[in-house]
């Protein structure tokens, strides 16, 4: 409510940089005031909510890589591409209060079709829906991986004329599918669909009108090609060869000097199984590509693709905070990723994926330790969007 006082007190906190013991957050008007780490009381006039000794204060968790309007079924290529824009809208509504469920705070859409994430964060309030960063339809070749989407554009003048429209239309970051995907049929992710000059031309015109740029990249020779040409954020990251897959160290040093960060589309539905055949046939060694990634000390920030298929619906998200963890990240570090390295990424590093004075007040409660189980990530007690609860 606004103008109205509110202290929750907790036994632990993680504020996006490291954990201390015992924290009390004041917030205001859904801005976090003050974090208190020295166990004072509660004001006077404030609303206070105890949530016990073994319960963690954290920011709410950072989605680098959402699709608000596919509907996280196995034929949600062929919905998306068919349903009407009021049923997109209904879909991506239901999706983004689902995110917000497992708190997920901020979503970044890397593809919706005819820009209807924009018209969901114009037309809901906060409390219905995560921060949303949003791409529109992603730019893609004549009939190239997500050419539904609405996206199409090759050569030079279409290309600027995609960023433009982007811009104009409010979107904040520009994606690119650099190579071919898996779920479009007749796309291969081994392909390269554009020549890097044309990226880079994608890539100057969307700095200049001050937006950030994605590229969607499957292949190794791919990364290879894209790796040094200043997106600010490389999707998937997956390294497919013909035969499986095969991490370049050459690619790992170019994004660990520029600081790119990287988004590899991990976790997976309890009970599922990946369904796309060229993921299918790799998965197995995906596990092995994630830790050469971690181990490289590049930035890695969960980007889960949700909607995609089943097995990655939405409120897919804590379990993708658990493969990084299997895959040699340290819980500390996975949190990080989830909440500051995250809000960065998508630029929102000023007033998310922080608890410090002047963030917004998105915040979840953990019931358990997420240092000493990464799986307490799957029980979120509860979820305040911009000051007010909303689970
Ligand atoms: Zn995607």
């Amino acid at each position: 409510m606004r103008g109205e006082l509110l202290a929750l007190r907790a036994g632990h906190v993680f504020d996006g940089v490291r954990a201390a013991p015992s924290g009390m957050l004041l917030v205001e008007d859904g801005v976090i005031l003050d974090l208190d780490l020295r166990g004072s009381e509660p004001p006077q006039e404030a609303t206070t909510v105890d949530f016990g000794p073994d319960a963690w204060l954290l920011p709410g968790f950072v989605d680098a890589h959402v699709h608000l309007c596919w509907d996280g079924t196995n034929d949600a290529v062929a919905h998306v591409a068919a349903d009407s824009r009021t049923t997109l809208f209904e879909i991506a509504r239901a999706n983004a209060a689902r995110a917000l469920d497992v708190g997920v705070t901020t979503v970044r859409d890397l593809g919706d079709r005819d820009y209807v994430t924009l018209d969901l964060r114009e037309k809901l309030a906060s409390g219905e829906i995560p921060e949303i960063v949003a791409a529109g339809p992603p730019i893609t070749t004549y009939g190239g991986h997500c050419h539904f989407l609405g996206g199409e554009a090759e050569g030079a003048e279409e290309l600027l004329a995609a960023v433009h429209e982007r811009a104009e239309r409010g979107c904040d970051v520009v994606k690119v599918m650099a190579s071919g995907g898996n779920s479009t049929p007749g796309s291969s992710p081994l392909v390269q669909q554009y020549h890097p000059v044309e990226l880079s031309l994608v890539i100057a015109e969307a700095r200049r009108l001050c937006l950030a740029t994605a590229a969607h990249a499957h292949a190794a020779d791919t990364l290879a090609e894209i790796a040094g040409l200043g997106f600010d954020t490389l999707e998937h990251f997956s390294f497919f060869t013909p035969d499986g897959v095969g991490v370049r160290r050459d690619v790992l040093d170019e994004v660990v000097w520029r600081g790119t960060y990287v988004s590899p589309s991990v976790g997976l539905l309890p009970g599922h199984e990946p369904t796309l055949p060229e993921v299918a046939k790799r998965y197995a060694s995906i596990g092995a590509v994630v830790g050469e990634i971690i181990a490289s000390g590049a930035r890695i920030v969960p980007g889960t693709d949700s909607g995609v298929s089943a097995a990655k619906a939405h409120g897919v998200y804590p379990y993708a905070l658990m493969d990084l963890a299997r895959y040699g990240m340290g819980n500390l570090d996975v949190l990080r990723a989830a909440t500051r390295v995250a809000a960065e990424a998508v630029g929102r590093g000023e007033t998310k994926g922080r608890l410090r004075p002047g963030a917004d007040a998105d915040i979840i409660v953990l019931g358990r330790s997420p240092l000493a189980d990464i799986s307490a990530v799957t029980e979120v007690r509860a979820v305040y969007r911009m000051g007010e609860r909303v689970r």
